[in-house]
């Protein structure tokens, strides 16, 4: 029964096409990957699946800031900002909701970073990250996050 493996061959993953399952250095289940820009990479499932990795590191070297380099590839910034404030919250910061304790999760909440310069913040400091309570602002000003508050719907519903 082997058809039942997930088989990502073919399928794009941001700048990353799947071209062939192959063993990770370290065991893990991996894909042989092709980068937009040319470049072939390994990339293990999970984080290729979760879009913590989505290209060779050229879409990050683009994007100038972002430091995290992983075996063969780069962390999206969504993945950076996400692990700091997971660290935050696992040392008394502001917390995280259950579902947002999965990257995967998260990134499909909150979307892509829209720019550089965004920041994910919450609009009522009284409460954790969750869906309803945070979401990317651009850096420059606090009366965007008013005006946002304002705006917010009453509650938002999530299948
Ligand atoms: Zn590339």
């Amino acid at each position: 029964m082997t058809r039942n493996r997930l088989d990502l061959t073919g399928q794009p993953f941001f700048r990353l096409v799947a071209l062939a399952e192959t063993r990770h250095q370290d065991g893990r289940r991996a894909w042989r990957c092709r980068c937009t820009c040319g470049r072939e990479l390994v990339v293990a499932t999970s984080p290729l699946r979760a879009g913590a990795v989505r290209s060779c590191g050229c879409a990050t070297r683009e994007s100038a800031r972002a430091k995290m380099t992983t075996h063969g590839g780069s962390y999206s910034a969504e993945y950076v900002v996400w692990r700091g404030h997971l660290n935050r919250a696992r040392h008394g910061g502001p917390s995280l909701c259950k579902a947002w304790q999965r990257f995967d999760v998260f990134l499909r909440d909150v979307g892509p970073r829209p720019t550089p310069s965004s920041r994910l913040r919450r609009y009522s400091l009284k409460r954790g990250f969750s869906p309803s309570n945070a979401g990317w602002i651009p850096k420059q000003s606090n009366r965007v996050i008013a005006r946002v508050e304002r705006v917010r719907p009453r509650r938002e519903v999530r299948a």
